[in-house]
């Protein structure tokens, strides 16, 4: 993979950044802002080669649209202060107002243009609509730098298409996960064990099937710990649920079973009234979830105490641990017991911890944990996990 040590001298180049700016907000308020800390080595490395540096980012979900929650404006505010020098913004991503903020750029200066998303070309499921977005995109600069992580699965116009347009290389911050990540592939440590929790439950399930022979254990919690119970035949009330994945599930237990792989499923399960940050709720059986006082309009929304407790024992007892995605719903104190639990436990682990995710990591820091209890906190979810399958990422191999 090309690194900045590839590219020829940048002083007084327009080098376009991507980044993964993509922080949670609460407004327009940044609740975590570790993706930004994470891209600071590079943008301070250009900016040292006397580069004009012009960063693009996504931030959520806009499907193409302009929404104005998910402007990078803030991000902008918060990077400028974090390198203590301006940074300018402007709300185009393309197009003559972004090219003309461009050309007025010195050298050693940064810009942020607005969100990615704004454009359906980014994440357009059409190849030539990408490769129509990457083309307007490559006329900003002369030379790509590519250091969004947790992007790097996606085959999207900023990632993929416009590396291919551009003399292109990797920045600090993806030579650093990969290394990390890299030790998790090659031997790990034994036992070793993946952590899987969240909301992207299709997303996540995919990958259980590719680690099942890589790891010693899997635990799961958050969202998708429901559709396991599904599988096992329990009634999960109103709790996230894909019933289309159900089978695949089965297929999964069953898999484990050959391998001789533990899947650790919950044994009790914290039942609320409704999704709400002050829901009355109850702890119940988790193959007994309808038995709460909320009968099937009860929503599981953390790990039970029992099995936080489980939970932490197998952790902190593993010399190797990746954990991905919340027990529960964090963000309302009442149900933040379960990742609270996994999150101490994993500070124990002896060789290497490593969490992964934007909501992960916001999780942990939210918590009260500092980045240096864990081995290494990684901007990336999916794409750690990707990268953990084994797969090829077209966001690193463009880079090749
Ligand atoms: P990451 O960003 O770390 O990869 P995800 O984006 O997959 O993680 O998921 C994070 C979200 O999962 C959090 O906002 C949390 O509230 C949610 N979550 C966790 N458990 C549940 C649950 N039982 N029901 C609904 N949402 C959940
Ligand atoms: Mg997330």
């Amino acid at each position: 993979m090309r690194t900045l040590n590839d590219l020829p001298d940048l002083i007084g180049k327009r080098v376009i950044l991507r980044c993964d700016l993509n922080v949670p907000l609460d407004g327009s308020l940044i609740t975590d802002d570790g993706r930004i800390r994470a891209s600071l080595p590079t943008i301070r490395y250009l900016i040292e080669q006397g580069s004009k540096v012009i960063i693009i980012s996504h931030l959520g979900r806009p499907d193409g649209e302009v929404v104005e929650k998910y402007s990078l404006h803030p991000v902008a505010k918060r990077l400028s202060e974090l390198l203590g020098q301006p940074v300018g913004f402007v709300n185009t991503t393309v197009g003559v107002e972004a090219e003309s903020a461009v050309n007025q750029l010195n050298d050693g200066e940064v810009l942020v243009l607005e969100n990615l998303r704004f454009n359906p070309g980014e994440a357009s499921k059409d190849e030539g609509e990408r490769e129509t977005f990457a083309g307007q995109l490559a006329k900003l600069g002369d030379f790509l730098v590519s250091d969004g992580f947790g992007v790097v699965h996606r085959k999207q116009a900023s990632v993929y298409e416009l590396a291919k347009k551009l003399p292109s290389a990797a920045g600090i911050l993806i030579d650093a996960e990969l290394k990390v990540l890299k030790k998790l592939t090659e031997n790990p440590e034994k036992p070793y064990l993946v952590v899987l929790g969240g909301s992207k439950v299709s997303d996540k399930l995919g990958v259980i099937d590719h680690l099942l022979p890589r790891v010693d254990a899997l635990l799961i919690g958050g969202g998708m710990l429901f559709t396991f119970l599904a599988a096992q035949g329990s009634k999960v009330g109103s709790s996230l649920l894909e019933a289309d994945q159900i089978e695949t599930v089965k297929s999964y237990l069953s898999k484990a079973n050959e391998l001789g792989v533990e899947i650790y499923l919950p044994s009790d399960v914290l039942v609320a009234e409704k999704f709400a940050i002050d829901a009355k709720y109850e702890t119940v059986p988790a193959n007994q979830i309808e038995s709460s006082s909320f009968g099937s309009n009860g929503i599981g929304l953390d790990i039970g105490p029992e099995t936080a407790r489980t939970f932490a024992n197998l952790i902190s007892n593993a010399k190797t641990v990746f954990w991905n995605g919340p027990m529960g719903v964090f963000e309302f104190p009442n149900f933040a017991g379960g990742t609270r639990a996994v999150a101490e436990a994993l500070t124990q682990v002896s060789r290497l911890s490593v969490v992964g995710g934007g909501d992960s990591a916001a999780a942990v820091r939210q918590l009260g944990f500092a980045d240096n209890q864990f081995g290494h906190i990684s901007t990336g979810g999916g794409a750690s996990l990707e990268f953990l399958e084994g797969k090829k990422l077209p966001g690193l191999e463009v880079l090749k």
